[in-house]
């Protein structure tokens, strides 16, 4: 098939090189110059693992290409994805400037039926918007073209989204009508053919289905937090609980680590956007306020935990924070604890050493830029070079297994705060640290 993916960003490059891997022809189109160009010369954007070969050889196949004119696009295309971002707006609710400015040029553009597919996290109802906008333009051109509205939530998670993508779970699909669910069917084939993956719906349901299950994700996380902080309380280790109720398989072990908040570019906002969609409704969504509520709290338990140990006053002291970005796979930084973490210490005073694997000039361009007594270092052992302690607040692979002996000869004293709970308690203080997790006194 033909296909237009508006909104090249990680949700939208990921779903254009994976269409066009299947053999369909895909034009990506950004309003972003700079990044079409880095794309059409083989420069890829983001960090994502697997993407940049699969882009590479789409583009050489020519089934893939780039542009920021929208109908180079639309000129050829069957079906159109819109997946420019929906970030959180001043009130909480999820800003459609982005989506319905693409649907105005859709309608502005389009020359031939076409099958209008929203992929972007939008609120119950956009579809109906996206259509009156695409309609309103049609109608100032004088033109009667048939087009199709329909809502396909992405469920890819960042740092293993090509293979999210290319072995979905499930694709849920909201549509109105038998022609739009057909095009939908074919257009997904290659991805749910093995397993009946796809999921039907009406439209508004498959808007719904994505802040739920996000809010749902969002809330175990919470939920676990919670639970880690009544652990340290009463004298129980949340990494045993963890493993205790894991094992019912009503519940299971998925999304139920402690840790030092969820992050990233999904939950939070789509947890506030739930809760203002509710609100607007006339509905109190007092568990998802408690969800969010929870997870502000928890990005300042590692630093109340820094406090405790070292005071309030951190003049003088320098910590190693190893891992930047909201989660290990990504060089996302959106919302990442490790923002709140490295604020809180510096505005006490504190000197911070930083690494991370990929997101380091994510967080100096955009996140932490600006932040002062914030140095960023090329080794995770730099890091901790004379350092008071050393913080974890994302689990890579390669902070997973370290050197505890050289870890213990860099610090001035073997302190180690871990947001994570990535290391055995017993080994680790056989080495003689002192150790402090998420979920145990
Ligand atoms: P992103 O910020 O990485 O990418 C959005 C892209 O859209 C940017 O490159 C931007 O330049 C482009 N854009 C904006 N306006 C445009 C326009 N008028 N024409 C063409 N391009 C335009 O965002 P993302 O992370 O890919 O998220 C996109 C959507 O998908 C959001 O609604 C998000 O909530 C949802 N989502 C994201 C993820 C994820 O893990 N990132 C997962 C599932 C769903």
């Amino acid at each position: 098939m033909n296909i237009t993916v508006v909104g090249t960003g990680y949700v939208g490059l990921v779903t254009g090189t994976c269409f066009s891997e299947m053999g369909n022809k895909v034009t990506c189109i950004d309003i972003d110059q700079k990044k079409v160009e880095a794309l059409k010369n083989g420069i890829i954007p983001i960090y994502e693992p697997g993407l940049e070969p699969l882009v590479k050889k789409n583009v050489e196949l020519g089934n893939l290409s780039f542009s920021t004119a929208i109908k180079d696009g639309l000129n050829n295309s069957e079906v159109a994805f819109i997946a420019v971002g929906t970030p959180m707006g001043d009130d909480g609710s999820a800003d459609l400037k982005y989506v319905l400015a693409v649907a105005k040029q859709i309608g502005e553009e389009m020359t031939k039926p076409l099958v209008v597919i929203d992929k972007s996290t939008v609120p119950i109802g956009t579809a109906d918007k996206v259509k009156a906008t695409i309609q309103k333009a049609l109608d100032a051109r004088g033109v009667v073209i048939e087009f199709h509205v329909v809502s396909n939530p992405e469920f890819l998670k960042e740092g293993a989204a090509v293979n999210d993508f290319m072995k979905p779970d499930r694709v849920v699909v909201g549509a109105e009508s038998e022609n739009a669910f057909k095009v939908m069917r074919k257009l997904y084939a290659t991805f749910t053919h093995n397993h009946d993956r796809l999921i039907e719906m009406d439209v508004r349901s498959a808007e719904m289905t994505k802040y739920a299950a996000n809010a749902m994700l969002a809330t175990k996380i919470s939920f676990m937090n919670e639970i880690a902080n009544i652990c340290e309380r009463v004298g129980a280790d949340a990494n045993k609980v963890r493993i205790g109720i894991g094992s019912d398989n009503r519940i299971g072990y998925s999304f139920i680590y402690p840790g030092a908040g969820y992050g990233g570019s999904c939950f939070p906002k789509d947890v506030k956007a739930l809760k203002k969609i509710a609100e607007e409704n006339g509905y109190k969504a007092k568990l998802i306020t408690s969800v969010e509520d929870v997870n502000d709290a928890q990005k300042f338990v590692i630093s109340n935990k820094v406090i405790a140990k070292f005071g309030e006053d951190l003049s003088g002291l320098t910590f190693g924070v190893w891992g930047l970005s909201f989660k290990p796979g990504t060089d996302d930084m959106r919302e990442a604890p490790s923002i709140y973490v490295i604020k809180e210490l510096v505005k006490r005073g504190a000197k911070v050493k930083a690494y991370d694997p990929k997101a380091m000039h994510e967080a100096q361009e955009f996140y932490l830029k600006g932040v002062e007594s914030l140095e960023y270092v090329s080794s995770k052992y730099k890091a901790l070079e004379n350092a008071d302690a050393m913080i974890l607040l994302t689990e890579w692979k390669e902070f997973r297994s370290p050197d505890f002996m050289e870890i213990k000869s860099l610090l001035k004293q073997p302190v180690l705060f871990d947001g994570r709970n990535q290391y055995g308690v017993f080994e680790i203080e056989k080495e003689g640290f002192e150790y402090y997790q998420i979920g145990k006194a």
